[in-house]
């Protein structure tokens, strides 16, 4: 297993920055391992010249990040003297928390980031996935789009911050959590859970979960934000019966009992149901959709689907099937160990995701009757959130708007909805307004990356977003 390569980057070094006092000079650190990009110096705001110094230092810190361990915020972060505090509820987990004062007349901005990635599989991969390499105007890595490259524009929007004495109304926190793709409850969970004095009173929080879908010929369909995400809902499904020898069949064989409950429900199709956040989203996009029918479907998307051709068609695409109905994937079964041995219990594990606003109980309730089966028993896995989402009538969501208008002034700016989800759901329970932010214009294909192999972010598309993030976190925090 690649267990060190979910080890966040700053692990190496956090087990001697956590249990040595941190030095509370500003400047070059004396830290060993430091091997970071030359560093731009500013006075002041940065000017065009000084963007493409600071782009170059981006791509750098990103290489270096993608190679896991070379480089570590604290150190980064200290070398500009920002100081960096390291929690690390299990061993190998550590999370980063380091905040930059403004004078408190608005509520803090979190920068929230994990550092965990998922794995990757070499063999399918063009390069080696943790090279950090730099090739044909990319630099390609796990990671580098889910969601290190992210955490790179947030972590130099607080150096050039600080660099430039850019004078602050609210705080801006940076947070690198150890956890996001397991769930292990280490990472913002544990922050949320343990630590909530240090994010509790902040107003905004960017995360990953946003989309800028760039249209391949240099410019941008539309800036996708994040408000809101479906909630996961997994689920056991345990079938019980006679255990015996597969010589001498039993008519109640739990593993014949689960097929045939399974396949109750991965026949089920659940209901389509229209939530607001989603009707909005749908009617922006018509705006920008060439098709003249889909277009017609997606500005009333309710009409629309009350005609069957409109939903087989809409539905048929994986994306808008998942933000119209609660879905269902059977994802895990086990029986026997043995191909001679009936066993008592046949188990499956399946994947709920529920819309914003529906009740898991009466979902259950649908389930089980679905399955109709009382030897089959349905049960959580564990404890479930509700779906949750942040308004857009704030400074944040107008600040992301006009920073994306001032470089596309046409282009569309919409809410999502993500099938999946983020850590966002934790902050936003804290009642801090939270969006999804994809500060990188990314093809279609070039967002394939996420999750699969030969990720990679362009350089250009990382500029961008280097400066694009500093931008909308200036309009909202600068004085
Ligand atoms: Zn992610």
């Amino acid at each position: 297993m690649h267990g060190w390569k979910l080890i966040p980057l700053v692990v190496l070094v956090a087990g001697c920055a956590a249990r040595r006092p941190m030095p509370p000079l500003a400047g070059p650190s004396s830290e060993p391992v430091l091997e970071t990009p030359a560093r731009v110096a500013l006075m002041t705001a940065p000017g065009e010249a000084d963007w493409t110094a600071l782009g170059d230092e981006a791509t750098g810190l990103l290489t270096r990040y993608l190679r896991i361990n070379t480089t570590n915020p604290p150190v980064v972060l200290r070398r500009d003297g920002i100081e960096a505090q390291i929690f690390e509820p299990a061993q190998g987990k550590a999370n980063l928390y380091a905040r930059l004062r403004g004078d408190g007349s608005a509520r803090p901005l979190i920068l929230l980031n994990h550092m965990d990635v998922v794995l990757a599989s070499p063999e399918y991969w063009t390069v080696d996935p943790f090279s950090g390499l730099i090739k044909d105007g990319y630099v390609w890595g796990r990671g580098a789009l889910d969601m290190k490259g992210e955490a790179i524009a947030q972590l130099m929007t607080m150096l050039i911050l600080k660099r430039a004495h850019v004078p602050l109304k609210r705080d801006i926190i940076f947070l690198a959590t150890s956890d996001e793709e397991i769930g292990a409850g280490v990472g913002a969970a544990w922050i949320a859970e343990h630590q909530a004095d240090l994010v509790r009173d902040a107003e905004f929080l960017l995360n990953e979960g946003g989309v800028t879908r760039a249209d391949g010929r240099g410019g941008v369909e539309f800036y996708g934000v994040g408000t809101t995400e479906k909630s996961p809902f997994w689920l056991d499904v345990t079938a019980r019966g006679t255990a015996g020898h597969g010589s001498r069949p039993t008519p109640d064989n739990p593993v014949h009992r689960l097929i045939r409950a399974l396949n109750r429900i991965a026949e089920w199709r659940t209901p389509l149901t229209v939530i607001p956040a989603v009707e909005r989203s749908f009617r922006d996009l018509a705006t920008i959709e060439r098709d003249s029918t889909v277009r017609r479907w997606l500005s009333d998307i309710r009409t629309a689907l009350r005609d069957s051709v409109a939903v087989r068609a809409i539905t048929a695409d994986l994306t808008y099937n998942a933000l119209l109905r609660n879905t269902i994937s059977i994802t895990g079964l086990k029986g026997s160990d043995k191909t001679n041995v009936i066993p008592p219990v046949a188990t499956a594990a399946i994947d709920v995701r529920l819309l914003p606003g529906q009740d898991p109980a009466t979902f259950l309730a649908e389930l089980t009757r679905v399955v109709g089966d009382t030897a089959v028993t349905v049960r959580p896995q564990g404890p479930n959130w509700p779906a949750t989402e942040s308004p857009i009538e704030t400074e944040m969501f107008r600040a992301i708007t006009a920073v994306a208008h001032a470089r596309h002034p046409n282009a569309l700016v919409t809410t999502l909805m993500l099938p999946g989800f983020t850590d966002s759901h934790y902050f936003r329970r804290m009642d801090i307004a939270s969006y999804g932010l994809g500060p990188f214009p990314l093809t279609q294909g070039e967002s394939r990356g996420v999750h699969g192999n030969d990720e990679r972010v362009r350089i250009d598309a990382l500029r961008f977003g280097v400066r694009f993030y500093y931008d909308v976190v200036t309009l909202v925090a600068a004085k």
